[in-house]
């Protein structure tokens, strides 16, 4: 095989052929159960200005502070988007959605760039699927969002999603301002013995040391104060009521406090979905409230939540779980034996999928044996098998594949009624 000149940069992936219709069906069954729950689509830009993301995920975040691909092509700084939050929040604004009165909710798919260590399951360009519900501080909000997720999951044949719950609290004084400060106070007499990125985050954005991966610091961080201990009575009683909710609605959930996610602008209600496919990175969605983030980007105070579902971890657990609710079998493979009958056969094929139906042939000249093994490869749900003869007599015999199995001669006229009949029995 010739040495290719060029390779896909580091972290970004091609798809082909059944992971693209995987994807697809992935994206699909997304737009379908998230239009049942009164979400419209919006799909914003790829790029927009730095500035709307330092300032709605944080300046002092790890997104921020080392992973975005930012430009300057002229005299405006731009970045390709890390996330989908930003951008549609800036959409909403734009385009006057805040006028409508009450709750906008929104779904978005698409690419999102983060310079990351690439590993398994972590990209540089991935894709996430999410919801944003902006409008409404209603805790049986927030237990809607977090089990509709569940249930996309449920849907597409991905079972033991785990739920991670937690509250990170608001900005009033006597709730995460206070919680900061008393978590301070409890690392300060051990922060020689925190990793060194902890030991920046201490006065940076002391919240994130709780969710260090680092071993030793996860030891250090067993004793520390636990937010949802210490939130205002507001908050208090608003995780009471998500809990409550989310078990309401059928939810299982684990309430974990180290649970903090990477993102100034969440506040309350953070949720993490997990997958035991996926080792180390074992998020496969995650999201919370974002009660600020409306205001901070110009608009009133409005509170909202949701979430982002990574795509390619998505495929992972697919794989893993053997789910096959997302693979297309081809209906019909066309074989030929003879000149005459292959082009017969294009021809047949034309009008197979003129009338609905997935189908294909070899156009190499192989061998009958060596097509029957094409058909098998692409799990064909029946055969057209075709020779000159036949084809003089009017004739194509209709092979069923799989269990089912036998074959039969129809005749060309009679054919596409013969294979409608045996893809739809399911042969
Ligand atoms: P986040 O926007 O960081 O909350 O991520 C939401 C979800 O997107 C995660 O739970 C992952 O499933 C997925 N995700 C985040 N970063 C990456 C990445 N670098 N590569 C692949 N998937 C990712």
């Amino acid at each position: 095989m010739a040495k290719p000149l060029y390779r896909a940069i580091d972290g970004t992936q091609d798809f082909f052929d059944r992971d693209v219709e995987r994807f697809d069906k992935v994206i699909n069954f997304a737009a379908d159960m998230f239009a049942r729950y009164g979400y419209a689509r919006i799909r914003t830009p790829i790029f927009e200005a730095t500035e709307l993301f330092s300032r709605s995920i944080g300046a002092v975040t790890d997104i921020v502070e080392k992973e975005m691909y930012t430009f300057k092509p002229g005299s405006e700084s731009i970045t390709l988007r890390p996330e989908g939050t930003a951008g549609t929040v800036r959409a909403y604004l734009q385009h006057g959605l805040d006028n409508q009165g009450g709750l906008v909710k929104l779904w978005y798919d698409g690419p999102m760039f983060r310079r990351e260590r690439p590993q398994k399951g972590r990209k540089r360009q991935f894709h996430q699927i999410g919801v944003e519900a902006i409008g409404s501080a209603d805790p049986l909000l927030d237990a809607e969002v977090i089990t509709m997720g569940l249930r996309y999951y449920e849907s597409l044949g991905i079972a033991d999603v785990g739920l991670r719950l937690n509250s990170i609290g608001c900005r009033n004084e006597d709730c995460r301002p206070k919680f900061r400060r008393l978590l301070r106070e409890a690392i300060q007499p051990n922060l020689e013995k925190y990793c060194k990125s902890c030991q920046t985050r201490f006065e940076r954005n002391v919240l994130r040391i709780i969710d260090c991966k680092d071993e030793n610091c996860q030891r250090l961080n067993q004793d520390l104060p636990k937010s949802y201990d210490h939130l205002c009575g507001e908050c208090a009683d608003h995780f009471e009521k998500v809990k409550e909710g989310v078990t309401a609605l059928g939810g299982a959930y684990v309430v974990d406090h180290s649970l903090v996610r990477g993102l100034d602008y969440y506040a309350r209600s953070v949720f993490e979905y997990t997958h035991g496919s996926l080792g180390a990175q074992s998020a496969i969605g995650g999201g919370g409230r974002y009660d600020g983030l409306v205001e901070e980007l110009g608009g009133k105070e409005t509170p909202a939540v949701g979430f982002a579902l990574g795509v390619e971890r998505i495929l992972i657990a697919l794989e893993a779980a053997n789910a096959c609710a997302c693979s297309y079998p081809l209906q019909v493979y066309g074989v030929t034996q003879g000149e005459a009958a292959h082009r017969a056969m294009a021809g047949l094929l034309a009008r197979l999928r003129a009338a609905g139906f997935s189908a294909d042939m070899d156009y190499d000249g192989k061998s009958l044996k060596a097509q029957m093994r094409t058909a098998n490869r692409r799990q064909a749900l029946c055969c057209l098998i075709l020779g000159d003869d036949e084809l003089g007599r009017g004739e194509v015999t209709l092979k069923r594949m799989g269990e089912a199995g036998g074959q039969e001669a129809v005749s060309l006229f009679d054919s596409i009624e013969a294979v409608r009949k045996a893809v739809s029995w399911g042969v």
